[in-house]
């Protein structure tokens, strides 16, 4: 009894999941216990002939891949999508991203989603933002890893082309990240930015920053783009100018954050 009711003397199915979830084997142990229940329990316990005892697991229906579902009919695939999701809240993604950046955990997703879903108008760059999100923008590093390359290097440094060498230290950005630099300066933006402010945003929570955030977007957007481009690297192009040009039309495109002081600034100073 005590294994299958909560203090208040309640058979719960949350309190149940609560105490097996970390088992091996959940699902059969959960699907066990609810077959051990005797039926004539949860017929007494909802006529409430019982004062002690309340039942609640015939009161939800579960919501698993979009289906609603009653609990009675539960199979162990749909355990399986709940707990997956339960567990997984957050993108796969985020933890290599912490992990790499070797970062607390991020805190903000929901404001980020909302920035790359809401905010950004178009799908080429709600895509690559929600691509880099995820680990996925290929760098030679991960083409090799996908055996898709026969090196991991980059064609321009030959050293390993992981995502701070495609994004940030790159010889082939040199001359677009000082100008960058040299540009946010005269819009006395001091903070140098990072690989993590391209990724999860610059305080994504705070709407005051989404204009900010926008020209990060197109800021990374132009790297990425640049990448290709330029064939990886091999031939000669103005990444700078390509920003220069992206983000003007942009500009123009967005009616959304419609212009702030930010975007009046860069524009001057581009
Ligand atoms: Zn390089």
């Amino acid at each position: 009894m005590n294994d299958i009711t909560d203090e208040n003397g309640r058979v719960s199915q949350d309190y149940l999941i609560e105490k097996l979830k970390n088992k091996i084997n959940f699902f059969s142990e959960f699907s066990r216990l609810k077959k051990a229940i005797p039926k004539e329990w949860y017929v007494q316990l909802s006529e409430e002939k019982s004062v002690k005892t309340t039942i609640n697991i015939k009161k939800e229906n579960i919501i698993s891949a979009g289906r609603v579902i009653d609990m009675d009919k539960l199979v162990n695939k749909d355990f399986y999508n709940i707990i997956k999701n339960k567990v997984f809240i957050k993108p796969i993604g985020i933890h290599f991203w912490t992990t790499y950046l070797d970062i607390q955990d991020f805190q903000n997703i929901t404001d980020l989603y909302e920035f790359i879903f809401k905010i950004l108008l178009e799908n080429k760059l709600k895509i690559f933002r929600w691509k880099l999100l995820q680990f996925i923008i290929p760098t030679k590093s991960h083409l090799f890893k996908w055996k898709i390359s026969t090196d991991r290097l980059c064609n321009v440094c030959k050293v390993e082309e992981d995502y701070d060498h495609f994004f940030m230290s790159c010889k082939y950005l040199d001359i677009f990240w000082n100008k960058i630099n040299e540009m946010l300066k005269k819009v006395q933006f001091e903070n140098n930015i990072r690989l993590q402010h391209l990724v999860f945003g610059y305080k994504i929570f705070d709407k005051e920053y989404f204009h900010l955030n926008y020209f990060l977007t197109i800021l990374a957007f132009t790297i990425y783009k640049s990448y290709y481009v330029s064939e990886q690297k091999t031939k000669t192009i103005d990444v700078y100018l390509l920003f220069k040009n992206e983000f003007q039309r942009k500009m123009k495109e967005n009616k959304l954050l419609g212009m702030n002081s930010l975007f009046n600034h860069i524009l001057n100073k581009l």
